[in-house]
């Protein structure tokens, strides 16, 4: 027999009452409810306009012109996003003091925009709100290489190093940010409850911090509207909506 939602719920509440120090790990299916699409739900404009990987960027200045046709063609899709419910309820939990940090593999800023300082969201797949030098590592904003890109047909070249530019997001075949993990891993050692919201949990590395936090002693809780690879290790699955399940569980829950 299947559990009701309303004792999965009230599960979440008891757990997220007896953590001492939780983590929020995200992936794209946390922000669908603000209008940027996921990967994998069918129909993805993702699959239009899929992202490049690292080598064949590296590879050819006509690949780079294409790349960046993308992801503009994509920030156009989802200009003007704003943090939903899943990110605001992870805000509250970092100011509030139960959580250090967000976890996340998303790239679109909006735990940021959420309130949280830089320091309060570690990103594993970088940040496509704005540019990098691959060279010089000199942050470049889009509006600039895009108005370029429009004129002249390709991007520019660094204004310091001539370099190549690119969106500052980690791509296949690119190295994963060290500073980065490391931190990820410090802080998924040090919880005692491990909240995954919206993720398919099939891109790693990212995806192995949530066994690590169960075998490490902290209970995981998956809140996803379809089943993840990780669903049997977990300790409470709640499948459905992000939004409509951290709206219901903030009327059981007080933060304080
Ligand atoms: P994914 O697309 O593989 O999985 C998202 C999951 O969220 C799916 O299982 C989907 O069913 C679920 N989902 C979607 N909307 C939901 C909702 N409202 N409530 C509950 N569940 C919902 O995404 P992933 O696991 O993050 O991995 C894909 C990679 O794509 C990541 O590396 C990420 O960097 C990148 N990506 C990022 C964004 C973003 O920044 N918003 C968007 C697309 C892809």
């Amino acid at each position: 027999m299947t559990e009701s939602l309303d004792s999965l719920l009230a599960a979440l509440a008891r757990l997220l009452s007896e953590s001492r120090v939780a983590v929020g790990f995200t992936g794209a299916g946390i922000s669908t409810e603000s209008g940027v699409p996921d990967f994998r739900t069918p129909g993805s404009p993702w699959m239009q306009n899929k992202p490049i990987p690292y080598e064949a960027f590296l590879a050819s200045a006509e690949v780079r012109r294409e790349a960046w046709r993308r992801k503009f063609a994509m920030d156009d899709l989802y200009r003007g996003a704003r943090p939903g419910v899943g990110h605001r309820f992870l805000a509250t939990m970092v100011s509030s003091g139960r959580m250090p940090a967000v976890i996340t593999q998303n790239i679109d800023g909006l735990h940021q925009q959420s309130g949280l300082s830089p320091e309060e969201v570690i990103e594993l797949h970088g940040n496509g709100t704005y540019a990098t030098c691959l060279s010089c590592g000199t942050r470049h904003e889009l509006d600039g290489i895009r108005s370029l890109f429009e004129t002249e047909g390709s991007p520019p070249p660094c204004r310091h190093c001539g370099g190549i530019l690119k969106s500052a997001t980690v791509s296949f075949g690119q190295a994963m940010p060290s500073d980065a993990m490391r931190r990820a891993q410090d802080l998924t050692l040090s919880c005692d409850l491990f909240l995954v919201l919206g993720s398919s949990l099939v891109v790693y590395p990212a995806a192995a911090l949530p066994s690590l936090a169960k075998r490490n002693g902290a209970s995981l809780v998956i809140v996803n509207r379809e089943p993840t690879k990780l669903d049997a290790e977990a300790d409470l699955v709640i499948r459905g909506e992000i939004g409509s399940i951290l709206d219901a569980i903030s009327l059981k829950w007080q933060y304080n």
